[in-house]
């Protein structure tokens, strides 16, 4: 109560989009470097702009090498088996960009999740993190939010040589790196812990191939799949479709997937939706790390929608080729 008072007085205050009841991010040691103003999100910030790729936004610099995972910890991730009684889900919100594109932020996703105090995951490309460098540091920083990685430029991995793979990694880690070193040499931002890299690694449109899933988890990174798709870049799918679609379908360590980054279509209006349902249901929110922390994770050997092969078309909605083509579309993740 004191606090909110304070905050009143301040000017700064906890309005709809920013309510007291959920995260004080804004008034924590990590949140320092921005107010609550900064925080929340601003209109037009959604939109997806066609851009030219400039290879000058390549991060410099030495390459982050990270120990190879070992065997247990190998595959693509799908879920978490949880002890019994333990009823735990993740909500994770991909930030896909391509080259040919300056990808969109989401606020009003954030903001809902810090003032519901709902914690999740998001999984940026490396392009993202530099085209909105003062959006991921707020994410990276919030204690609420784990940050990933999805990649540089969310180009196919199954149709990707390994070694294009591991080209790929290496920029996307060195992008993630510099944000979180910028973010820790800013003398507002005080840490209890600094990660120095992320560990977590989402494979772009959730394809890979048996090599290029092997160079992610050489590269230090688990690879993180789902169990529960919210189909949010559809059009066709509304806001209470989603909310029935996860609800329905989310058990004890679940993995959703939808989009914070301008393609998630109705994502926003549906997702306090789907934190109040599945809290009825008894549901809590945790970060993947935080999921993986507590149970076994389940593991595939090949990334799939929802069964083994499901997302083979995805190969001629999205050849390698088009990359520099233009901005993709579509339904994929
Ligand atoms: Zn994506």
């Amino acid at each position: 109560m004191r606090g909110t008072m304070k905050l009143a007085i301040l000017g700064i205050g906890c309005g709809a989009l920013l309510a007291c009841a959920g995260s004080s991010f804004a008034r924590e040691p990590g949140g320092q470097c921005w107010s609550a103003e900064a925080l929340a999100g601003r209109p037009g910030e959604k939109a997806i702009h066609r851009s030219t790729y400039d290879p000058a936004i390549e991060p410099a610099g030495e390459d982050v090498a990270l120990p190879p995972l070992p065997a247990g910890q190998r595959g693509s991730i799908r879920g978490v088996r949880l002890p019994k009684g333990e009823r735990l889900v993740a909500l994770t919100f991909d930030l896909c960009s391509n080259a040919n594109e300056i990808s969109g932020y989401e606020g009003g996703i954030v903001d809902t999740l810090r003032g519901a105090g709902v914690k999740a995951t998001f999984f940026p490309s490396g392009k993202w993190l530099l085209d909105h460098k003062e959006r991921a540091g707020q994410l990276i920083a919030d204690p609420l939010f784990e940050v990933g990685s999805h990649s540089w430029t969310h180009r196919n991995f199954r149709l990707l040589p390994p070694q294009d793979a591991g080209a790929d990694l290496a920029l996307d880690l060195k992008a993630d790196a510099a944000i979180r070193r910028a973010l820790n040499a800013k003398a507002c931002y005080r840490p209890a812990t600094a990660q120095e890299h992320t560990a977590l690694f989402r494979f772009p449109f959730g394809t890979c191939n048996a090599g290029t899933l092997a160079a992610v988890n050489d590269a230090g990174l688990l690879a993180i799949q789902w169990d529960v798709v919210s189909g949010d870049p559809s059009k066709a799918i509304s806001a209470e479709a989603i909310r029935q679609g996860v609800v329905s379908h989310v058990k004890p360590g679940s993995i959703v997937v939808m989009h914070a980054n301008g393609r998630g279509v109705h994502t926003a209006e549906a997702l306090p939706l789907v934190i109040a349902d599945l809290r009825k249901h008894g549901f809590e929110f945790a970060t993947v790390s935080e999921l993986l922390s507590k149970g076994e994770p389940v593991i595939a050997d090949s990334c799939y929608e929802l069964k083994p092969g499901d997302n083979a078309r995805y190969d001629k909605l999205f050849p390698l080729e088009r990359d520099h083509a233009g901005p993709h579309g579509g339904i994929a993740n």
